[in-house]
């Protein structure tokens, strides 16, 4: 007999917060609409600037507290306010900054499985990468383990990029993220992955 959703995982999570993530509390959040469905996890990647890794400009996003002028590509960016649930460093290393109970601002106008305004109901994690590079070992990892706890708790049944749930508008995390090697570390179904079929 399969235990369900909700009542999975609480030793992973208190509050929506996961319990091996790093914490840092990000103020760009806001409810989830009454009887939000969190039924999506939207994979994205991000470095700033675009390419440079190991630093902590994007922490600095998330909280409102990046320099705009520390870079020239910062002034493009500038008054920004976004977030997202989670980010894995180059190494493997993860923070969260909204909890999943709450809604983060990463997707922006977006629209997927029947649905608009992923926000509403899906968990955003950004890979420190570039769209097009490739993305680390450690990274796939620490995707695999935090999206299984996610599913867990929370009733996910779909996997997707960014790209995909804002086509045309948003590329990331792009050519170089492999669902394929997500889809076999988590051991997840194709219904999954519904936009690689289609
Ligand atoms: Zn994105």
């Amino acid at each position: 007999m399969t235990p369900p959703a909700e009542s999975g995982g609480d030793a992973l999570w208190a509050d929506g917060w996961y319990r091996f993530a790093r914490r840092l509390d990000s103020p760009n959040f806001g409810p989830r609409p009454a009887g939000a469905l969190v039924d999506l996890i939207v994979v994205h990647s991000i470095s700033l600037p675009p390419g440079v890794y190991g630093g902590d400009e994007v922490q600095r996003l998330f909280t409102n507290t990046l320099d705009w002028e520390a870079h020239p590509y910062f002034k493009s960016i500038e008054g920004m306010q976004v977030s997202a649930h989670f980010y894995i460093r180059r190494d493997g290393a993860l923070w969260q900054f909204v909890s999943c109970d709450d809604r983060a601002w990463h997707a922006g106008p977006s629209s997927y499985r029947g649905r608009s305004n992923c926000n509403d109901d899906s968990v955003g994690i950004e890979l420190e990468g570039l769209e097009g590079e490739t993305f680390e070992a450690a990274q796939y990892e620490a995707l695999a383990v935090l999206s299984s706890a996610i599913a867990q708790h929370y009733p996910v049944v779909h996997v997707a990029g960014h790209e995909h749930i804002a086509p045309g508008r948003k590329g990331d995390p792009g050519s170089g993220f492999e669902w394929a090697e997500l889809q076999r570390s988590l051991g997840w179904a194709d219904e999954r992955f519904a936009f690689l079929r289609s």
